[in-house]
C-alpha cells in the first residue's frame, strides 16, 4: 500500500447502482451542483435529498431540486439558528414545504452542543423546541417526513417528540446517539439514517444500531460537506464518496451492498414519497 495521501475517489467503483443519499448539503459544497451530481451519478447514487439551513439555503434546495429528477428537497431552519424563525421565515417555509420538490421538512431538532460551544452564535434550548414542534406541526399539515438533528440532546428530543402531532415519518439523521436510544427510537416507529461516522473505529455502538435496524427503518446519507467516512475522514465529504457508508452498514448485516441497496430502496420511497 502506498503512504501517499489517496485522493477521494468513489468507492467501490464496480458494479454500484441505484443506492442513495438521504441527507446531504449541496448547497454548502465548494463545487457546483451540477458538478456534485454528475459525480454521485457515476458512483451510482440514484436518488438525494439535498437540505436547506435557513431560509436563503431552503429557497435554493428547492431550486436545485426541480432541476435535477434525481435531486430532492428538505426545508427548514436549523436548530442552532431557530432564532430566524420570524413570522416570515414560517410563511414561506409553509409554501416551499408543499413544493412537489420538497420530499422533508428538516433540519429541525435540538443542539446542546453549540449551546456549550458557542453560546452567543446558537439559539437556546427554549427557542430550539418551539422551532421544533413548529416545524413538526408543518409535516404534519403537508405530509412530508420529518427531519430531525440531534445533537447531544436524547433526552430532551425523545420527550419532545412524544408529543408532537403524528408525523408521516420521524426520520433522525446523522443518527450518532447511544444503542438504548437507537432502541427506544426503532421502538417508536422512527427512521435512523446513518452517516460516515458509523464507518469510525470506536463507534461500535452504532454499528451495533445499524446492524439492528429493520430494513424498513433504516437509511444511509453522507451529510456532506461533513461526516466524511473512513478511509477518507477529515477531508471534503461529498455524496459520491457514500459507498464506503454503504459498504460498512452492509458488512455489519452480513450482506452485499448491491443487497443492501435493494433492500432499503423502498425505505427511501416510502420515507420521501419519490
Ligand atoms: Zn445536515
Amino acid at each position: 500500500m502506498s503512504k501517499k495521501k489517496r485522493r477521494p475517489q468513489p468507492v467501490p467503483v464496480d458494479g454500484l447502482h441505484n443506492i442513495f443519499d438521504a441527507h446531504t448539503h449541496l448547497y454548502s459544497h465548494k463545487d457546483s451542483d451540477a458538478a456534485l451530481v454528475e459525480r454521485a451519478r457515476a458512483a451510482g447514487v440514484t436518488r438525494m435529498v439535498t437540505v436547506g439551513d435557513d431560509m436563503e439555503e431552503s429557497r435554493a434546495v428547492v431550486e436545485t431540486a426541480r432541476q435535477f429528477p434525481d435531486v430532492f428537497a428538505a426545508v427548514a431552519i436549523h436548530p442552532t439558528r431557530a432564532g430566524q424563525l420570524d413570522d416570515a421565515a414560517r410563511a414561506e417555509l409553509e409554501q416551499l414545504a408543499q413544493d412537489p420538490d420538497c420530499v422533508a421538512v428538516g433540519e429541525t431538532g435540538l443542539d446542546t452542543y453549540w449551546i456549550k460551544h458557542s453560546p452567543e452564535d446558537t439559539a437556546p434550548l427554549e427557542v430550539q423546541e418551539e422551532a421544533l414542534r413548529w416545524h413538526a406541526g408543518l409535516a404534519a399539515r403537508v405530509g412530508k417526513t420529518l427531519m430531525i438533528h440531534n445533537r447531544e440532546a436524547d433526552a430532551d428530543l425523545l420527550r419532545v417528540l412524544a408529543t408532537v402531532p403524528e408525523q408521516k415519518k420521524v426520520m433522525l439523521h446523522c443518527f450518532s446517539s447511544p444503542l438504548e436510544v437507537a432502541k427506544q427510537a426503532l421502538d417508536r416507529g422512527y427512521v435512523l439514517s446513518f452517516a460516515g461516522n458509523v464507518t469510525f473505529k470506536r463507534n461500535e455502538q452504532l454499528r451495533e444500531a445499524a446492524r439492528l435496524a429493520p430494513a424498513s427503518q433504516l437509511l444511509i446519507e453522507t451529510d456532506a460537506p461533513y461526516m466524511t467516512p473512513e478511509p477518507f475522514r477529515g477531508q471534503r465529504n461529498e455524496p459520491a464518496l457514500i459507498g464506503h457508508t454503504w459498504q460498512c452498514v452492509a458488512d455489519v448485516r452480513g450482506v452485499s451492498v448491491q443487497q443492501l441497496a435493494e433492500d432499503l430502496a423502498p425505505t427511501f420511497t416510502d420515507v420521501f414519497g419519490v
